[in-house]
């Protein structure tokens, strides 16, 4: 789960790292007395999207193609003109597709005098099962873009578990960032609020892009995105707390509240499978047999009648969706039910694109008899192969 850049910074405010003074501000109304808190002389107005690049991003209609989710100004009521302007907009970056984001929530803070932009992220390295450190002197544009043309500007290293962080790693961050005098003792100190702040809330990445130099030789985190593990939610109510429902995909939320394993994707086969391997190997083959599945779902073993049902609305809502897969093989989880499910979601919301059900393994012979009375048009197939082709071939005409 993901937070916007105001929550992160005052969950960094609150472990005592270095962030500027801001206020959240939702209504246009609220701008000016929000900015006039502030001390100036320069107001910073940023959108509040779960996406990087605002500040090279731009935003839609009116005025479309007008740069700029970050914006520095120079007075409270340009501040709050600009706060005005951005809420209720769409901003387009290139981590939010073509779609954009809707702004509806711009933080204004203190302008910060500039003198270094770096780069520092925590992470989970899966390979290691450690926390690690990355950063690097090129902060302030894509790290993506850094590691691809300028990899050796760019230090990263695990921490052990057993010993936690220690100083001499934020020592070696220090000097790998060129700092020097009250900046390295500051540097050790961040990291160490950072790491535990990773440790104790669940995160799996926060990244601190600008970390800045400023012109009076300190560090400030001037950017801040973070992202925690959503199996941890139920033991971090905080953090739970700061969920913002309207930057989740609709039919993702919906599917976390009936406790599904759904992951949208711009594909054109929906597809409903039990097992997160063979809901993966479903993938694959789809893409083997020329299309490109429009989500992964995981029904999981113990799903009911209900909750076959509520997949079943929530991939034919897709609107990319040509054509459905049904792909079950029934080991704890019995093919009469998966049949029971699909059948009660057509009845209810219709079938517009050719379906294909291939069930395989505990009650199979009750779950075909289900569908085949049903009066459904829906395409058997035998295995997965056959379903894949069937399902490519209807979607194809
Ligand atoms: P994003 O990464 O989404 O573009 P940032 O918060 O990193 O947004 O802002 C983009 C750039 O705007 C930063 O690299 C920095 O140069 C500038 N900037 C952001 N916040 C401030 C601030 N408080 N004071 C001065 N400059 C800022
Ligand atoms: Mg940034």
């Amino acid at each position: 789960m993901n937070i916007h850049e105001y929550q992160a910074k005052s969950l960094l405010r609150s472990y005592g790292a270095p962030v500027s003074d801001g206020r959240i501000v939702t209504r246009a109304e609220e701008a000016k007395t929000a900015a006039g808190e502030l001390d100036g002389p320069v107001w910073v107005v940023k959108a509040q999207i779960h996406a990087g690049g605002r500040g090279k991003g731009s935003f839609k209609e009116p005025d479309a193609g007008e740069k700029g989710g970050v914006r520095l100004t120079k007075s409270v009521e340009e501040a709050s003109d600009e706060a005005r302007r951005m809420l209720g907009r769409t901003l387009v970056t290139h981590q939010t597709g073509p779609e954009g984001k809707q702004v509806g929530r711009v933080y204004i803070e203190d302008g910060s005098g500039i003198s270094r932009e770096l780069y520092l992220a925590l992470l989970v390295d899966r390979q290691t099962s450690r926390i690690s450190f990355v950063c690097s002197t090129e902060g302030g544009m894509d790290i993506e873009e850094v590691a691809a043309s300028t990899p050796d500007r760019i230090l990263s290293f695990s921490v052990d578990p057993v010993t936690g962080y220690q100083p001499f790693h934020g020592r070696r961050i220090a000097y790998a960032l060129g700092l020097e005098g009250k900046q390295v003792k500051q540097c050790v100190a961040l990291m160490g609020m950072l790491y535990r702040l990773f440790v104790e809330k669940d995160a799996e990445m926060v990244e601190i892009n600008p970390l800045i130099v400023t012109d009076e030789g300190d560090l400030k985190c001037l950017d801040a995105k973070m992202g925690f593990d959503g199996n941890a939610l139920y033991r971090q109510q905080e953090i739970a707390s700061l969920r913002d429902e309207s930057e989740e995909d609709a039919k993702e939320l919906q599917a976390s509240k009936y406790d599904l394993n759904y992951i949208a994707l711009d594909g054109e086969i929906g597809c409903m499978v039990n097992g997160a391997g063979l809901a993966m190997a479903t993938m694959d083959i789809i893409k083997l047999y020329g299309s490109a599945p429009a989500n992964f779902l995981d029904v999981g073993g113990s799903a009911t009648k209900e909750k076959v049902t509520e997949a079943f609305k929530i991939i034919t809502s897709d609107k990319n969706v040509k054509g459905i897969l049904v792909n079950i093989f029934g080991g704890i989880m019995r093919c009469d039910v998966i049949a029971e499910g699909v059948v009660a979601a057509v009845k209810e919301v219709g079938l517009e694109v050719p379906l294909v059900v291939r069930l395989e393994g505990t009650n199979v012979e009750k779950g075909k008899e289900i569908i085949k009375t049903s009066g459904l048009n829906v395409i058997a197939a035998d295995d997965l192969a056959d379903a894949a082709d069937k399902v490519v071939k209807a979607v194809n005409g």
